[in-house]
C-alpha cells in the first residue's frame, strides 16, 4: 500500500507500543511515541516532564497546547519525509484535527490509521500485567486504570469516526500472541 505516514491507534493495554516497535523496523520509519517523549521528559526532570507527570500519573491527557506543540516539532523534522508510525497520538478529535494541520504545513498527509481492538477486560488484565513486569506507575493503581480507559472513550475513540469518512482506517484484532497480532497488521502493508 502506498504511503508510510501511519497511526496506531488503540486503547491503553491494546498492545500499540510492542507491534509499533515491530512495524517500523518492517517498514523502515521512526516510531514516534508520545507516551515515551513524555516519559523521557519526567525522567529527566525536564520543565514538560513536570506538566506531565502532573497528568498523566492521574491517567488524564497531557493539555493540547504542550502535547501539539510537542508533536509538531517532532514531525517537522527531516527524518519523516518517508513516512512515520505515531503511536500515542492523536488521542482526542481537536490533536486529529491539529494533526491534519500540521501535516498539510508540512506538504504531508496521513495515509493509514491501524486500529488494534481488545475489550475492555482484555485492556485491564493487560495493564495489571504490564504494571507488575515494568513498574509504570500509571499502570498500577485500579483508579488509574479506569481513568485512562474512561479517557480513552470519551476522548480517543471519537478519533475513529473522524477518520472513518477518509477511508483510511484499518481494523486489527488486537486479541492472540504478539507475533499473531503483528502479522495481521503487516499483511496491510
Ligand atoms: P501511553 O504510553 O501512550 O499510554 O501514554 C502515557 C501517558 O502519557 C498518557 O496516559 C497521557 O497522560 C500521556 N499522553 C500520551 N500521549 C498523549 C496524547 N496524545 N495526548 C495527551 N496525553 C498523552
Amino acid at each position: 500500500m502506498a504511503g508510510k505516514n501511519i497511526v496506531l491507534f488503540g486503547p491503553p493495554g491494546a498492545g500499540k507500543g510492542t507491534q509499533a516497535v515491530k512495524l517500523k523496523d518492517l517498514l523502515s520509519i521512526p516510531h514516534v511515541s508520545t507516551g515515551d517523549m513524555f516519559r523521557y521528559h519526567i525522567k529527566n526532570s525536564t520543565q514538560l516532564g513536570l506538566t506531565a507527570k502532573e497528568y498523566s500519573n492521574k491517567g488524564q491527557l497531557v493539555p493540547d497546547e504542550v502535547t501539539i506543540a510537542m508533536v509538531k516539532d517532532r514531525l517537522s523534522q527531516p527524518d519523516m519525509k518517508n513516512g512515520f508510525l505515531l503511536d500515542g497520538f492523536p488521542r482526542s478529535v481537536p490533536q486529529a484535527e491539529a494533526l491534519d494541520k500540521i501535516l498539510t504545513e508540512l506538504n504531508m498527509k496521513l495515509d493509514h490509521v491501524v486500529n488494534i481492538s481488545v475489550s475492555d477486560d482484555q485492556i485491564r488484565a493487560r495493564l495489571a500485567k504490564r504494571a507488575s513486569i515494568e513498574g509504570r506507575a500509571d499502570d498500577a493503581d485500579p483508579k488509574v486504570i479506569q481513568n485512562r480507559i474512561d479517557t480513552y472513550k470519551s476522548q480517543s475513540e471519537p478519533c475513529l469516526a473522524y477518520y472513518r469518512p477518509k477511508g483510511i482506517v484499518h481494523d486489527i484484532d488486537g486479541i492472540g500472541a504478539i507475533d499473531e497480532v503483528f502479522e495481521r497488521i503487516s499483511s496491510l502493508f
